[in-house]
């Protein structure tokens, strides 16, 4: 979000973020792992966005049995190596893309997907916008500063480890209609619900 968003989103009471810090070598392999089992139940595809919902869904629940979310943590979190290079929260602005909403960027590649998810859901009547999107280090140390760190009992990820900081997640402003969409839906663009009591807050894990 942009500085300029921070007490809009404190008003709608919709901060957080996930906690988990990321190890990229490790959540790889943990989520090669998830999709290996979800293509064997789904019936051999080797990808997930041709199984429409149920594949995405299946992978869904087991990156979170794999990855032991439930701690207040997202799991997985399928950082790319162009991000990596950088940093979370150090993202330069190229690599972040509008989507449309205000001054809200993502990844470009989550940004794209977010997009079309959320044309598609327009097209079926249903309204997605956002609070919060790209999160630099010096915005999730205030965001930490303001609602507390999750594993104190607040909403903040520890600076430097939210799924935010790499433009891959996005806090959602919708109706509970519009959730259930999303939560019907999501998989398909790659967008995951990953964490405990943060309904709005969705990650994008690709579909590979
Ligand atoms: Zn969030």
């Amino acid at each position: 979000m942009g500085v300029t968003d921070v007490a809009a989103v404190g008003a709608v009471t919709t901060t957080d973020t996930s906690a988990s810090p990321i190890t990229a070598a490790q959540t790889f392999s943990n989520v090669n792992l998830a999709e290996m089992i979800a293509t064997r139940l789904s019936g051999g595809s080797s990808t997930l966005t041709s199984n429409v919902g149920a594949t995405g869904q299946v992978a869904s629940i087991l990156r979170g049995a794999v990855t032991g979310v439930g701690s207040g943590g997202t799991g997985s979190l399928d950082v790319p190596p162009e991000l990596l290079a950088y940093g979370n929260g150090q993202i330069p602005r190229a690599l972040l893309t509008p989507i449309g909403i205000g001054q809200h960027r993502l990844w470009s590649v989550a940004a794209n997907a977010f997009t079309s998810m959320r044309s598609d859901a327009a097209a079926q009547g249903v309204d997605i916008s956002v609070t919060d999107s790209y999160r630099s280090y010096d915005q999730q140390v205030d965001l930490a500063a303001r609602k507390g760190l999750w594993k104190d009992g607040g909403y903040a990820a520890v600076p430097g480890t939210s799924p935010h900081g790499w433009g891959l997640a996005v806090d959602l402003d919708v109706s509970p209609a519009g959730l259930a969409w999303v939560r019907a839906n999501g998989a398909k663009y790659g967008f995951v619900e990953t964490t405990p009591r943060e309904p709005w807050h969705w990650e994008y894990r690709g579909a590979t």
